[in-house]
């Protein structure tokens, strides 16, 4: 500017990257061991005694978009096996749990939303942030069909709003809220222990929270996970298809003209409403945090179901363009 340097320094922080790739920069080798405390299942289960954590490794957050989901799964995941209260299963009591699972996806039809934990065409499966959200909302519906405890799919309800409320956390309350749950969740369905999600949202969550600069809801993996079918859109609507190169290159891009701060400035804000959360959430946070949190999970979603309709159709021609860039 004019004759004066302006020098910007920067600093690069990984704080929305998925599991694989923290596995992949932590050198953890097996997604069942936990990179902060570098424990296996079967040594977390045989002391509740951790080692030192690997404090630098809590500057990877809790990944909270996938939270939602994971606890969501493991709920599922208990109720499917209730009545056998055995996680490994001879091949009998496979059988057994097929059924169960299928009669849990009837009752979810009917009751609550309709497909869960189902395959989706072309990649993963039905369980998304949505549906995760709705059935931790219904928790008197969901807690009937699967036939658990209302009160632990609450408890998992007020954890993953305070970790997604984007305001400061108490971090000693919160602490102490998933100490309580552990010991809950360990009573009622200790036979299936703790998965790797759940150990490290209630046994490092209040020391990954406390290293954080800034709350650890506004580090979610959200905007991420927003833009998978805008890239798939812009892959095949927006990019040449001439080699793999000019596609990634056409596709990057687009992303720069989008995330211009110029450009940027006349999007449209998307208006969202602000729902009143639950006591013990406003218990979890620090004095003169806000008392309305919001939660636009839905909002977001709807809007790129809008703008990108065919996207979803893309996902079935991803495969032709990635064998036309070869
Ligand atoms: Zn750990």
């Amino acid at each position: 500017m004019g004759d004066m340097n302006i020098s910007v320094p920067y600093q690069l922080r990984l704080t929305m990257v998925d599991g694989k790739n923290i596995n992949a920069l932590t050198d953890t080798k097996s997604p069942q061991t936990c990179y902060i405390c570098k424990r296996t299942q079967k040594q977390r289960r045989a002391s509740s005694v951790l080692p030192p954590d690997v404090i630098e490794n809590y500057r990877f957050g809790l990944s909270t978009v996938h939270a939602w989901i994971r606890v969501f799964e493991f709920l599922l995941h208990v109720a499917y096996r209730l009545e056998l209260q055995n996680k490994r299963l001879n091949k009998r009591e496979q059988g057994e749990v097929k059924a169960r699972k299928r009669e849990i996806q009837e009752q979810f039809k009917a009751r609550l939303s309709p497909r869960v934990d189902q395959p989706r065409q072309g990649f993963g499966n039905t369980n998304d942030e949505n549906t995760a959200r709705r059935f931790f909302e219904k928790s008197a519906e969901s807690a009937s069909i699967l036939g658990l405890d209302e009160g632990v799919i609450k408890r998992f309800r007020v954890i993953l709003k305070t970790l997604s409320s984007k305001f400061d956390i108490d971090v000693d309350n919160f602490g102490e809220y998933a100490r309580e749950t552990k010991e809950v969740v360990q009573d009622r369905y200790g036979w299936f222990g703790l998965t790797p999600t759940l150990h490290k949202i209630l046994d490092h969550g209040g020391n990954v929270i406390r290293n954080r600069p800034v709350p650890i809801g506004v580090l979610t993996e959200e905007a991420q996970e927003a833009r998978h079918k805008e890239c798939r859109y812009f892959r095949l609507n927006n990019a040449r298809k001439t080699s793999r190169e000019e596609n990634v290159f056409d596709l990057y891009s687009m992303l720069m003209i989008l995330s211009d701060p110029l450009v940027n400035s006349f999007r449209d804000v998307v208006e969202t409403k602000g729902r009143s959360v639950d006591e013990e959430v406003t218990d979890l946070l620090l004095s003169g945090s806000s008392r309305d949190i919001r939660c636009h999970p839905e909002e977001s979603e709807q809007h790129s179901d809008s703008e990108y309709s065919d996207a979803d159709s893309a996902d079935s021609r991803q495969d032709a363009i990635d064998s036309s860039c070869e």
